[in-house]
């Protein structure tokens, strides 16, 4: 991937135009900011963070489990070949697509429905990208990675979860890198926190 170019994309890309009302002013502040249905659009500093670690190619078919305000969809589709991104919440899943569409991605494939099942009739991704926490690695999104292919997910407890990188070499072995500590909102399901408070 080419981080120089994703730099400048991320400094040009306005986030504004994916907050609603009073959020949009809050736009360039480096922080969570709530998306409606108790979601957030993510930190873009981690957003880009978590861009650079998946280190999509331009050949890249893309997973990603939860499009939210579809922000961090934007920077995937501009830097590898098909996006397919998941999303629980209809509403929030129509309002990206409506966005990135209007800035004129025809790469980004939109399904409502539980991420942590991945999407099987479209994988191997080579790469996955969660941006929703999980209790515990979703074996299904791992089923669904691509020999040479890298997973980026948080994993973890409510309050405080591990930033995983997931590498799965040419023999389909999993290697795992722990790069420090997030906090995320759930994905909701079976990889939840479940009753966990
Ligand atoms: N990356 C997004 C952005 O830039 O706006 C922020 C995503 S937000 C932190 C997490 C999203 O994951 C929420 O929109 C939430 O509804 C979604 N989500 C949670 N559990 C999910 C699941 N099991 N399947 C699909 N989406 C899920």
């Amino acid at each position: 991937m080419d981080f120089e170019a994703l730099k400048r994309y991320y400094a040009e890309l306005d986030r504004s135009l994916f907050l609603d009302g009073p959020e949009k002013a809050l736009a360039g502040r480096d922080s969570p900011l709530p998306i409606g249905f108790g979601q957030t659009i993510s930190q873009p500093s981690l957003v880009l963070e978590m861009t650079r670690l998946l280190a999509p190619e331009p050949d890249s078919r893309v997973l990603e489990v939860g499009t939210g305000s579809g922000y961090q969809t934007a920077l995937l589709a501009r830097f590898s070949d098909q996006v397919y991104t998941l999303e629980r919440i209809p509403e929030l899943s129509r309002k990206a697509e409506d966005r990135l569409t209007e800035l004129g991605f025809t790469n980004i494939h939109y399904k409502i429905g539980d991420g942590s099942l991945g999407w099987p009739q479209e994988g191997p991704f080579d790469r996955i990208m969660v941006t929703a926490a999980a209790g515990r690695k979703p074996e299904q999104l791992l089923a669904q990675l691509a020999l040479g292919g890298r997973i980026v997910i948080p994993v973890g407890p409510r309050y405080m979860q591990d930033l995983l990188v997931l590498s799965k070499d040419d023999k389909g072995r999993i290697m795992e890198r722990k790069l420090g500590a997030v906090r995320f909102v759930e994905m909701v399901g079976p990889y939840g926190w479940g009753g966990e408070k």
